[in-house]
């Protein structure tokens, strides 16, 4: 089975895609991992995406669909695999496909998580980190022992950058305008399934396999 995995930051895609990776027994193709194997073997690519990521750039489309490409040539996709963080525009969706007829295969499903915006804000923006150990807490999902504090060695904790609820908002809103481009590219290929990202991760990928056929 082919898939794609398209879901806003905080909605769990990652973990959901390892959990299906398992669960279907087939690799789970994450584009950072891409990026770090190519980094750690010394390859073209690798230094390319390096020198563009070091100088604060985005890794251009050619440069992701070559690794791509690559990493779609190794046996081990031969059971089918998921793409997770790829693609992300309907160019590289179109790349993706020229790659797979080139194959002789085709995608079976592109999987969208919806999950509502104000959920996904109450749930990052709830986040604390520990300055000293790194440990990230929630203040109502994960609580500390003592409000505001680490468990371990009681630093007061802080609320990242990152996870600010304003910050958060405006990048859920960068990923709708981006995504909505490319949900539109699978749904008139008839290859869009919607699954609802609310709920325990077993939830989620239990109401995923029903929408591939693979309920048990
Ligand atoms: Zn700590």
């Amino acid at each position: 089975m082919i898939l794609i995995l398209l879901g806003p930051p905080g909605a769990g895609k990652g973990t959901q895609a390892k959990l299906l990776a398992s669960k279907l027994q087939i690799p789970h193709i994450s584009t950072g991992d891409m990026f770090r194997d190519h980094k750690a073997r010394g390859t073209e690519l690798g230094k390319t995406v390096d020198a563009i990521m070091s100088s604060g750039g985005l890794v251009p489309d050619d440069v992701t669909n070559a690794m791509v490409k690559d990493r779609l040539s190794r046996p081990d996709v031969a059971g089918g695999f998921i793409l997770d963080g790829y693609p992300r525009t309907t160019a590289q969706a179109g790349f993706l496909d020229q790659v797979l007829v080139s194959m002789g295969r085709k995608l079976d499903r592109a999987v969208s998580y919806e999950i509502a915006q104000e959920l996904l804000v109450d749930r990052m923006s709830g986040r604390r980190s520990c300055p000293t150990c790194g440990a990230v807490y929630h203040v109502t999902a994960n609580p500390p022992r003592t409000a505001g504090a680490c468990d371990r060695e009681g630093a007061a904790l802080v609320q990242r950058d990152d996870d600010k609820a304003e910050t958060v908002a405006r990048r859920l809103r960068e990923y709708d305008s981006k995504t909505e481009p490319l949900k539109r590219y699978y749904h008139e290929r008839g290859s869009l399934s919607e699954v609802a990202g609310t709920g325990a991760p077993d939830e989620v990928l239990a109401a995923a396999l029903r929408v591939l056929g693979r309920a048990s």
